[in-house]
């Protein structure tokens, strides 16, 4: 059984640094700008993403932002969504963030649609920053909240409190927020053992908070890091294959039952217009344009990415060079199974003509036994053109591609 072999990990699928449309066929929209803080207070025990704690570079990492600001300014865009993540954003501080996004639309051109989403860290929101990042246009607001259990947010490392939590959002709604996020972890093996029932709970909190967005993902152990030693040395059990694809369909129906639409593997929408935009220009090819330290860029065909480090990505733009550290030319070949393996995430799936006519390749005439057997053993449907991943699909997407 294929069950579980690829159920969400920690932020899928999503360059670091780098976003939702769902056509999972190809560009659909304007290009997305993605903004990457890698400052952090602390380092949570799981952490595997870019991120430094030194934060007197601060002031020397926002001069070299501005420089790689105005060396893409020209040309670039016009940008439907902008995404600014990390790190923690939001220990910026109001007055920073306010200015940053000032010099991003002086900058670059963005719609006056725009999704402008920012990343916060529960520890740091406060009335005014929340103020201040609505005067400055910011229109969807991730919280991080992870769980809303002291002794699990704890074990994790986090430098907040399942209060601040929800007053996060309880603040977030006062302020007039109507596009609220929340991330949640699940599968976390205290020493309770009582993980499952932990995360039943974690979501009924969620869902009493009636956010606009739920993004739930699954604990993945990075290496090397303190988490990763300390569940070595205490021999604690992570969920295996069963009890992930359990986590994964319960989280599926519970959500679903409390009105929201499971949209892509490990995200959930309370209606279609609170579907990320900029994230689903990640999974259907739309360009998006990275910067800071770590983020990615895509034309297309081109991907590149930036220098996962604060002190070459300084000495770079010090020079007045782009602070890229490598790129990738996506064959056709590549594309289209990237494209094949990301619209199978989403629960719109693949709009089979228009794959047809973008990468070359028929699904139906190419891959008509294989999707048959898919079909027959449930993973998946065509509707209205569409191929389609089912919910139990869905669990299984990554390893659908390789089929
Ligand atoms: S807040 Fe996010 S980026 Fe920062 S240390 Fe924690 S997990 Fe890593």
């Amino acid at each position: 059984m294929r069950m579980a072999a690829a159920l969400p990990a920690r932020r899928p699928a999503r360059p670091q640094g780098a976003p939702e449309g769902i056509s999972g066929t190809g560009p659909t929209a304007l290009p997305g700008l993605y903004l990457h803080i890698p400052f952090c207070l602390r380092k949570c025990a799981y952490c595997g993403f870019y991120s430094q704690t030194d934060l007197a570079q601060i002031p020397a990492f926002l001069t070299a932002l501005r420089r790689e600001i105005a060396i893409y300014a020209e040309g670039a865009g016009p940008f439907d969504s902008l995404y600014i993540g990390g790190g923690t954003p939001s220990i910026l501080g109001a007055a920073e963030l306010e200015r940053l996004l000032g010099d991003l639309r002086g900058a670059f051109p963005i719609t006056s649609d725009a999704e402008i989403t920012i990343e916060t860290n529960p520890g740091d929101v406060t009335r005014e920053l929340l103020a201040a990042l609505r005067r400055a246009g910011v229109n969807r607001l991730t919280i991080g909240c992870q769980s809303f259990s002291d002794e699990i947010l704890q074990f994790l490392g986090r430098r907040h409190t399942a209060e601040q939590a929800v007053e996060a959002v309880s603040l977030a709604r006062e302020t007039g927020f109507d596009n609220i996020g929340i991330d949640l972890i699940y599968g976390i093996p205290t020493p309770s053992g009582s993980a499952f029932a932990d995360w039943l709970a974690a979501l009924q909190k969620a869902i009493v908070l009636r956010p606009e967005h739920l993004s739930c993902y699954q604990l993945t152990i990075e290496p090397q890091t303190p988490l990763a030693d300390r569940i070595a040395g205490e021999g604690l059990c992570l969920p295996g294959e069963e009890a992930q694809a359990r986590y994964f369909f319960r989280t599926s129906e519970i959500l679903t039952e409390a009105g929201y639409g499971h949209y892509e593997i490990s995200n959930f929408a309370r209606e279609d217009r609170f579907r990320s935009r900029h994230n689903g220009k990640y999974w259907d090819h739309t360009p998006y344009l990275g910067l800071g330290p770590a983020a990615h860029t895509f034309d297309g065909r081109l991907r590149r990415w930036n220098h996962r480090s604060v002190a070459h990505y300084l000495s770079d733009l010090a020079a007045g060079k782009r602070p890229v550290a490598e790129s990738e030319l996506l064959t056709d070949a590549e594309r289209c199974l990237e494209a094949f393996f990301l619209g199978l995430r989403t629960s719109r799936g693949i709009h089979l003509e228009t794959f047809r006519k973008r990468y070359g390749l028929d699904l139906r005439k190419e891959k008509g036994t294989m999707l048959t057997k898919l079909a027959q053993e449930g993973l998946v449907e065509v509707q209205n053109g569409f191929l389609q991943p089912t919910r139990a699909g869905m669990a299984v997407a990554d390893s659908l591609a390789l089929i």
